[in-house]
């Protein structure tokens, strides 16, 4: 069976930019990918799509059926596709003995997946069809601030949390800035808290911690625990770099999916 590797990202993090990167990375291994395109806004795509919801709905009309603005336009496609799912889910299964990974590409606006009944409905539906993981996109350049990093973790724990699927962190744009900085924060959280005494601490009149620092300290260490479950993986959607390691986490993550959702999955049913 494929393995699904759901894309989700902040605008801006370089989401397109990977999705056509490892599309690329598989059509030069022999192996090209089946890829769903669930971004009706899109604009430009280098390899069609296998499915492409902009095939089936267009946004920009459901905008102006309904009366919505571009984010309701970009959530109401998302839900008259999600009504057709079981049909994607069908086309997907017949090439399942032919392709070794499924992509999908998410709206460019993270909440519209993350934040939805059709996100959920969609991510379920496909994790338990195929093995799924999902690969979190981030800015590394742009989150290199502690508090930026750790709004960005808290954030990532919590699609986490949704999904309880494999997760993989994608440190993109590593040509730019090394993601190491993020993986000593991350493994030694006492690090972190003196990048944050440093960059972010704040202090009342008296000099001592206000809320804030020591909310930030506590909720570093909640991020501790949460560090343990992940892969992290540096890459550069730009040059290639890091590619193949992303993929080794593929591998790792589709391990995971067989130890640890299969049997919660079993469960549930
Ligand atoms: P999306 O909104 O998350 O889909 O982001 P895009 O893929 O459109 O990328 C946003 C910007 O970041 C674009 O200008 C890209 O060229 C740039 N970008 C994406 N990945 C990389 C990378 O690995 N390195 C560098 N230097 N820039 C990148």
């Amino acid at each position: 069976k494929p393995t699904t590797i759901i894309t989700i990202g902040m605008a801006g993090a370089g989401k397109s930019t990977f999705v056509q990167r490892i599309n690329s990375y598989l059509h030069s291994k022999d192996s090209p990918p089946y890829v769903l395109n669930l971004d009706p806004a899109v604009a430009f795509m280098p390899f069609e799509a296998n499915i492409d919801i902009r095939d089936t709905v267009n946004y920009k009309e459901v905008m102006k059926q309904y009366n919505l603005g571009p984010n309701g336009g970009i959530l109401t496609a998302l839900n008259l596709f999600t009504t057709k799912f079981d049909q994607v889910l069908s086309l997907v299964e017949k090439r399942s003995d032919t392709v070794d990974y499924v992509i999908l590409d998410t709206p460019g606006q993270i909440e519209i997946f993350t934040w939805s009944a059709s996100g959920a409905i969609i991510t379920d539906a496909i994790a338990s069809s195929f093995p799924t993981v999902v690969a979190y996109i981030i800015d590394t350049p742009r989150t290199s601030a502690p508090a930026t990093f750790m709004s960005n973790m808290l954030y990532a724990c919590s699609i986490l949390y949704k999904t309880k699927l494999p997760f993989i962190l994608v440190f993109n744009k590593t040509d730019v800035q090394p993601h190491d900085f993020a993986l000593e924060w991350m493994h030694d959280f006492e690090a972190f808290q003196e990048a944050l005494a440093t960059h972010g601490g704040t202090r009342d009149a008296e000099g001592e911690p206000t809320y804030m620092n020591s909310l930030m300290n506590s909720m570093s260490l909640v991020l501790d625990e949460f560090y343990k479950h992940l892969n992290a993986v540096g890459v550069s959607s730009m040059t290639g770099d890091g590619i193949k390691e992303f993929f080794d986490a593929v591998e790792a993550s589709r391990e995971e999916y067989e130890t640890q959702y299969v049997p919660e999955l079993e469960r549930a049913r």
